[in-house]
Parts: C-alpha cells; sequence; structure tokens
C-alpha cells in the first residue's frame, strides 16, 4: 500500500467540491468537460473506492487515462487536497485489474531497461546525427516523434546572444561541497549534454559532483503508468545504490525529482525518507543564486515543468538561474504554468489531448515570440521542441544549465 491503509486514496478527502481547480487544468480547458476537470475526475476515483464504480468501468478508465497527472490543480487547491496520491492509487488499482497498455510496455522496456535502452539510445543518437529527425519534424504521429528526437540534440557552442568577457573570477568556496548526480534514463542517454553541462556549473559554484554507481530509473515512468511495484523496486535500488551518506543528490529532470522526493511516501520506511532528503533540483543547489557570469543577448521563455513547480514547489530558484546572466530577458507569457502535454508517456498514448494541450501554448509563445523556451525536465524540452518544430516556430528549447553553462564559457571560466 502507498501513504498508509487507503493506498493514497486518502489524499482526495479534503476535496469541497468548490470548483477553483477547474481553470487551472489544461484537460478542462481544452474539453470543457467537467469528467475532464480534477472535481470531476476525484467523484470517479472516490467511486471507485467506495465501490461505486467498478475498475473497468469504460467512463472511468477514458477520463483518468486523459488526466495529464501534472498537478497543476494542487497548488490552486485551498483545502489541501494531494489529487497525485489519488491518481497513483486509482491508477494502480486499475493497472492491476486491466494491465498496461502494450505501448506503455514496450516504452517502458525500451526506454528504461538496462541493456535494451542503451541500445536504443545508442541507435536513437545515430538517427539524430544523420540531421533527418529535423528534416521529418511535424504533425502527426511519426513527425512528431521525430521532432521529439531532433530536440534533443545539443546546440553548437556558442549558439547565439553570446557576448565574450572575462569576468573576474571569484572561487564560490575555498572547499567545495560534495553532491551526488543522479543520471537517470532519458537525461542519460540523449541529454548527457545537460548532465555535462550541470557538472561544470555546480563546480564553478562551489561543488565536487560525484557519480554513484549501481544508481537506476528513478520509476517515475512505472508510477505514472500505475506500475507502483516496479517503482517501487527502483526506488529501493536507487536508495541503496546511494547510501547513507548526507551529501545532496543533485537531480536536472524536474519529473524524476520529483518522484525521488516522494520515495518516502511510496516505500514508506525511514531510509527513503532520508534519501528524499536529500534530493534537489539542480537550480536549487544554486540558491540564493549562482556566481554570475557573461552576458547573453537572448530573450527566453520559461516553461516550468510542472513536476518542478507543482509537484516540487520549486519556483523561484530558476529564475534566479536567469537573473545571474545578464542581459538575458525573461519573456512573460500567459499560461507558462500549463502542462505542455508532454506528460511521462502520456504524449505518445493520449496524442490528441496532448497536442490539444500543447497547441494552446504554442499559440501564446508565437506571440511572445522569444529564441529560447527553457524547462527543466526531458519530456517537456522533447514536447516544446517537437511543437516549436511543427508550428513553424523559430525558437529553441533548452535546459536552464544550458544558458548558464554558457554564460559561464563565455566568461572564460571553462573552454
Ligand atoms: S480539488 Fe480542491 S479546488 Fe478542486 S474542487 Fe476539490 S477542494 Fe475545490
Ligand atoms: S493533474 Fe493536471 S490534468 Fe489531471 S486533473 Fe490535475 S490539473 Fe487536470
Amino acid at each position: 500500500m502507498t501513504g498508509g491503509e487507503r493506498g493514497g486514496f486518502e489524499g482526495l478527502d479534503a476535496c469541497v467540491h468548490c470548483g477553483f481547480c477547474l481553470q487551472a487544468c489544461p484537460t478542462f480547458l481544452a474539453t470543457g468537460d467537467e469528467s475532464d476537470s480534477p472535481r470531476g475526475r476525484i467523484e470517479l476515483m472516490r467511486g471507485l473506492e467506495r465501490g461505486d464504480i467498478a475498475v473497468t468501468d469504460p467512463a472511468l478508465v477514458y477520463h483518468l487515462d486523459r488526466c495529464l497527472g501534472c498537478r497543476g490543480c494542487e497548488p490552486v487547491c485551498p483545502s489541501g487536497v494531494q489529487y497525485g496520491h489519488g491518481l497513483e492509487a486509482a491508477r494502480s488499482r486499475i493497472t492491476a485489474a486491466v494491465g498496461t497498455p502494450p505501448l506503455a510496455r514496450l516504452a517502458l522496456w525500451a526506454l528504461t531497461t538496462p541493456g535494451i535502452s542503451s541500445v536504443v539510445y545508442w541507435f536513437a543518437r545515430g538517427l539524430r546525427a544523420t540531421g533527418l529527425p529535423r528534416l521529418f519534424a511535424g504533425w502527426g504521429r511519426f513527425r512528431f516523434s521525430m521532432g521529439m528526437l531532433a530536440a534533443t540534440k545539443p546546440l553548437r557552442r556558442v549558439a547565439f546572444g553570446v557576448r565574450r568577457s572575462h569576468v573576474p573570477f571569484n572561487a564560490a568556496r575555498d572547499t567545495p561541497h560534495a553532491v551526488q548526480i543522479f543520471r537517470g534514463c532519458v537525461m542519460q542517454g540523449l541529454f548527457s549534454h545537460v548532465h555535462d553541462a550541470t557538472v561544470r556549473t555546480l563546480s564553478v559554484n562551489g561543488y565536487d559532483v560525484r557519480d554513484v554507481p549501481g544508481q537506476v530509473c528513478c520509476g517515475a515512468l512505472h508510477a505514472h503508468a500505475g506500475l507502483l511495484d516496479e517503482a517501487r523496486a527502483l526506488a529501493r535500488a536507487n536508495v541503496d545504490a546511494f547510501g547513507e551518506g548526507d551529501e545532496p543528490i543533485v537531480v536536472n529532470s524536474a519529473g524524476c525529482g520529483a518522484l525521488m522526493k516522494e520515495y518516502g511516501h511510496l516505500l514508506h520506511d525511514v531510509k527513503a525518507e532520508r534519501f528524499a532528503a536529500r534530493v534537489r533540483d539542480v537550480t536549487e543547489l544554486f540558491a540564493p543564486s549562482p556566481v554570475p557570469g557573461a552576458p547573453l543577448d537572448v530573450h527566453v521563455a520559461y516553461d516550468p515543468p510542472c513536476h518542478l513547480l507543482h509537484a516540487q514547489r520549486v519556483a523561484v530558484p530558476p529564475l534566479n538561474l536567469f537573473a545571474a546572466i545578464p542581459l538575458l530577458e525573461l519573456v512573460s507569457v500567459p499560461g507558462a504554468a500549463e502542462c505542455c502535454g508532454s506528460a511521462g508517456l502520456f504524449t505518445l498514448l493520449e496524442p490528441e489531448m496532448s497536442r490539444a494541450v500543447l497547441a494552446a501554448k504554442l499559440e501564446r509563445l508565437r506571440e511572445a515570440a522569444p529564441q529560447v523556451v527553457a524547462t527543466g525536465n526531458p519530456g517537456c524540452l522533447m514536447q516544446l521542441g517537437a511543437g516549436l518544430a511543427a508550428a513553424g516556430i523559430h525558437a529553441h528549447a533548452r535546459h536552464p544549465v544550458e544558458l548558464l553553462d554558457d554564460s559561464y564559457r563565455a566568461a572564460g571560466r571553462y573552454e
């Protein structure tokens, strides 16, 4: 059981049906259907727990499948409903009864199984290097997936807007603080350049970043798919691998970080709670703000990942990171806090709803016309990058630490 005897359903008890959450829910905004809103889904989940609604009820499965799990409904809820825990419990029950869709199983197997995933990522990097995914990027299942792969390609160094200037170097601290880095699956397979940028920028800020052998996938994709036992097995392996030290565990993927901060809830033991307390998003480690870099004359739209903003409630540290880069201008985009429609495997399993949610965001980005859309999660980087390419919007999706890395390089902190 997760989170106590009722497995997480107790998180829904506080709902008083006020409806404040409706306008924060991207799927309700897309369809206007109460059953696609948090309040409507809570009623379905309560019915499931009571036994009034069968676990195989088509309406229940349909509307819960269409939930992004973005948790945008949580921070706006005055009653403190823990929607994410309830959803996890409901999905776990549904998965136990009806199984996992074959496409989700295939994706999990390909993206997270040691030995298999390294071959899949090797092949994907090879395809990416040909430049074909960029050429094929567009709408439709195949073309969108090509756009997603193209969005993982690192930009050439000193891409644009860089003004080289040697900023006087002050060591952030005399003795570097040790931190352990979590590498993950997709981040390691397709975004290793973001890991490299993370290590470099943290070292400028006085951290000694160490690798930890034996770490595995965080289990977030499994948990979102309702495979809680598999998520727990992965969580246990990570808790053991990272040991009982007190070094912070740095994560640069919001989805991974959100689940890892909840390992205590998932595993229900003290060791997992201690592990969870050590997990930090990379931007949190720069607190109160990173060492400044050289100017980047660039307009950036920050699109906070749901699992950073809503699940981890990390809002200010990424803004402090941007503020450490002179000339960088943050462009305000209405609705930036709403989900981009990526949501783990959602983009693959529910393409219609995923694209509907993305389309609203893309229109607002088109108007704001940034050069870069910054977001700290691999799924969001791929979804936004593919969407920008398909919509013909000339902006790059990049991780915030990549921008800091460019700024430090231009400041002469490293080559
Ligand atoms: S989840 Fe919260 S905001 Fe939404 S209807 Fe229930 S009490 Fe109101
Ligand atoms: S998790 Fe996101 S999509 Fe699901 S009900 Fe909450 S706000 Fe809506």
